[in-house]
Order: C-alpha cells, then structure tokens, then sequence
C-alpha cells in the first residue's frame, strides 16, 4: 500500500511511533471526507501486524499476518462500524468487542482495531467504549476515525493521540491530476462546497 502523496508527514509520524515502540494505545485521525483517513488507519494496522515491515515501517505485503489482512480474515484486526442500515455503533458491538478484547491477540505482534466513523458511537456505546480506554488491552492499538470529532465526548477524545489531516490545497490538487494524467492513475475527485476539486488519487 502507497502512502497518499498529501499524508507523507502523517506516515513519517507513526513510523516515528513505531521506530520508537511508542504506539499509542489509541489514535483519533480526523480530516474532512474523501481526505484518505482510511487508507492512512490501514496502513497503520497494517505496519502494525506485518511480520516484516519494510525500513520505512510500511507492511511488507507478502507475509501470512498481511495475506490474512489482505484477505480481512486477519484474527487480530477488527473494523467496526455501525450496522448495515443502521446509523450508529451499538452498544452489542462495543460489548461484543470488550469480550474479545479481554483474550490475548492470537498473533505475536499487535491487535489493532478500527472504529469508523467513532462519531457514530451513540451515548451507550461511548460510555461501554471508555472502558476499552481506561483499561487498555495488551498489545492493543485502537484507531479512531472521524470527520466530526466535536460528536466524540471529551472523555474519549482527551484518551487518544491526534492525527490530523488536512484537505490538500487547490494548486497541489491540480498539480496530482495533471501528474497522474501524465501517469495513466485513477482520480478521485470530490466536491467541496460549490466548487468541484480534486483531492485525492488512487493509485493503481
Ligand atoms: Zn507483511
């Protein structure tokens, strides 16, 4: 997976968590729609339970713990979001989480899970969820995605490192499309506002 071209500040920062050993137990990213918050979480899960990151800390893709991300049937990472046709994060979830929290990650190296979007926690579920903060798990790595974080309560968001991105400026945006034209990749493109802009490509 290739770090997005606006988010190479934001990747040298985990890989510094990680040359370091000071994940921390829980990161909030935050960043507008489309802006790639995702991609950057999985990466992160990723470089967190590959068997042999590269240099740069970014998962090697070859090894059985990323064959089975690949694969999502990766026993130590969960993604958890609200409910087909549901529009929060029940609080069944949380505690279904909990319990599975409370047994060992099957593998050596970190469990990581991803809650997307954590301002879909309803009151219930926020309140069952603090406790995955206040008594955190061993090696366990929570990421929090949110376009909205004022929705989170305070208590959560005061537990977790932040990570902010920011949308890419008009003139980089033009210049990524008329580089990956030049390439041959993949836009995406999205509005904002009134104005139709460019922010992000996928790369191929
Ligand atoms: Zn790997």
């Amino acid at each position: 997976m290739t770090t997005l071209p606006w988010q190479h500040s934001h990747w040298t920062h985990l890989h510094s968590y990680i040359q370091q050993q000071r994940i921390p137990q829980a990161l909030l990213i935050t960043g507008g729609k489309g802006v790639g918050k995702m991609e950057l979480a999985k990466q992160f899960a990723g470089a967190l339970l590959c068997e042999q990151p590269n240099a740069d800390s970014h998962a090697c893709g070859h090894c059985h713990s990323c064959l089975l991300l690949k694969a999502q049937t990766h026993p130590d990472f969960m993604l958890l979001q609200p409910d087909e046709g549901k529009t929060s994060i029940a609080i069944d979830q949380i505690r279904s989480l909990i319990t599975k929290l409370n047994l060992k990650p099957q593998f050596e190296r970190y469990r990581v899970v991803i809650l997307n979007p954590a301002d879909k926690l309803n009151n219930a579920s926020a309140n069952a969820f603090l406790k995955c903060l206040e008594e955190p798990n061993e090696r366990t790595v929570i990421v929090l995605i949110s376009e909205r974080q004022s929705k989170l309560p305070a208590t959560i968001r005061s537990r977790c490192q932040k990570l902010a991105i920011a949308m890419p400026d008009k003139n980089y945006s033009v210049e990524l499309v008329k580089n990956s034209i030049r390439k041959r990749r993949h836009c995406r493109v999205i509005r904002i506002g009134t104005r139709c802009a460019v922010i992000g490509i996928k790369l191929c």
